[in-house]
């Protein structure tokens, strides 16, 4: 898959984050000093402002917090992707981030579905991306979950 114009470039704080999706691990950036979770990566922590910051393996796994999908109106660089969708993802560790979900149910899927971290090499470049699947039972139509 190529992404012509949207490349991520890492910084010194986010380079541990894409090394690690090259080699098809999901991490999160955590703080040693207050043991807290940082999404996105940070240069320092966004609670207690410390500089000793580190990195753990995440499962990979939540639940869509929003999705939307894009049919129209891509922005440079991905309307040959069209249509595709685009999530916010609360992990089960409590951080969110934005992704793409991939996969023949993701035009369907709602909020509350599980997903889980996937990744996508990106053709022509030196760069993976974590993208999410549904991952197990989607949410019922009516919106209701059972627990
Ligand atoms: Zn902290």
């Amino acid at each position: 898959m190529s992404f012509a114009h949207a490349l991520p470039v890492p910084t010194p704080w986010s380079a541990p984050y894409w090394e690690a999706s090259r080699k098809k691990r999901f991490v999160l950036q955590c703080c040693n000093a207050c043991d807290r979770l940082i999404m996105y990566p940070k240069r320092f922590c966004p609670f207690c402002l410390s500089e000793d910051l580190g990195w753990r393996d995440s499962a990979g796994t939540g639940e869509i917090y929003s999705i939307t999908v894009q049919r129209a109106g891509a922005p440079t660089g991905f309307s040959e992707h069209l249509p595709y969708v685009l999530i916010i993802v609360r992990l089960d560790e409590g951080v969110q981030l934005m992704s793409r979900l991939i996969g023949p149910d993701a035009e369907t899927a709602r909020c509350g579905d599980r997903v889980k971290v996937d990744f996508q090499d990106v053709a022509g470049a030196d760069v993976t991306l974590p993208v999410f699947r549904l991952d197990g039972a989607k949410t019922p139509a009516n919106g209701s979950r059972s627990t």
